[in-house]
């Protein structure tokens, strides 16, 4: 199963590519989280430019997250496929994709796009933590871990962590980023009848079943279910 996420910042692309990775036995791949793994390294120089467009909340260029997703998906771990978190965010990073998996000879099964109310974006952002342990995504208000301070999947304590680009002024540019270069990435799929669009305001578990029901084969054609515009 290859697949891509699509949605503004705090749409649910992180939470639900991780439950999907279990489902459908691939694993996710966040271009987010690849690039803050960067940054964490005072050593790496290449690291310390992206801190700064993270900063920012611009994109960083093309020619290093090209490069970097060709990179990952021939890993071992992708032969059956993966889920794109993040990626691609603009349609120069579609066409690139699109180039690369034809000369590598695959095959995309379908772009979801998680649909939310803008207003509601800035309370997920804000409420949003993760556990630097193992990567699980909680919510001050949605998904608050079963025991304060410890996280329910690795178990370890103290470990949770809030993205320092989760600031209001970095997220205002963030969301610009969003409608002025990613939205027209929409279009694109739907051209190529591969775009599907579920309601990303239900919670989390509905979310999951529409993301699975919509890539179900029978669903196969363009916007297998999208009643409701989003934006
Ligand atoms: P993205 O990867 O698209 O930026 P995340 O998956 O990190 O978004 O979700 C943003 C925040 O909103 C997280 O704190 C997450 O726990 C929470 N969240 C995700 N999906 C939902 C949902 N359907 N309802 C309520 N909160 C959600
Ligand atoms: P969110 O979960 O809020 O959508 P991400 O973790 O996906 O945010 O991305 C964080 C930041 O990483 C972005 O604001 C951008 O600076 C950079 N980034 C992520 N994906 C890409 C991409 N495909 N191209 C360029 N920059 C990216
Ligand atoms: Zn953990």
């Amino acid at each position: 199963m290859r697949i891509i996420l699509l949605g503004p910042p705090g749409a649910g692309k992180g939470t639900q590519a991780s439950r999907l990775t279990a489902k459908y036995g691939v694993p996710s791949i966040s271009t987010g989280d690849l690039f803050r793994a960067r940054v964490k390294d005072p050593n790496d120089p290449l690291g310390q430019q992206i801190k700064a467009i993270l900063d920012a909340g611009t994109l960083v260029p093309d020619e290093i997250t090209v490069k970097m997703i060709s990179e990952r998906i021939d890993h071992d771990d992708c032969k059956n496929g993966f889920i794109l978190d993040g990626f691609p965010r603009s349609v120069s990073q579609a066409e690139a994709l699109e180039k690369m998996l034809k000369e590598k000879n695959l095959k995309l099964d379908g772009v979801v796009q998680i649909g939310v109310d803008e207003e509601k974006l800035v309370e997920r952002i804000a409420g949003r933590f993760s556990c630097s342990g193992c990567g699980e995504g909680y919510h001050d208000k949605f998904k608050q871990p079963a025991h304060a301070n410890t996280c329910d999947k690795c178990h370890k304590t103290g470990t949770f962590v809030r993205r320092a680009d989760d600031n209001e002024k970095t997220v205002r540019e963030r969301m610009h980023i969003y409608h002025t270069q990613t939205e027209p990435i929409l279009p694109y799929y739907t051209e190529r009848g591969m775009l599907k669009t579920v309601d990303g305001m239900a919670d989390m578990d509905h979310v999951t079943a529409a993301i699975e029901s919509a890539l179900e084969p029978k669903n196969g054609g363009a916007a297998a279910n999208s009643p409701k515009k989003f934006g």
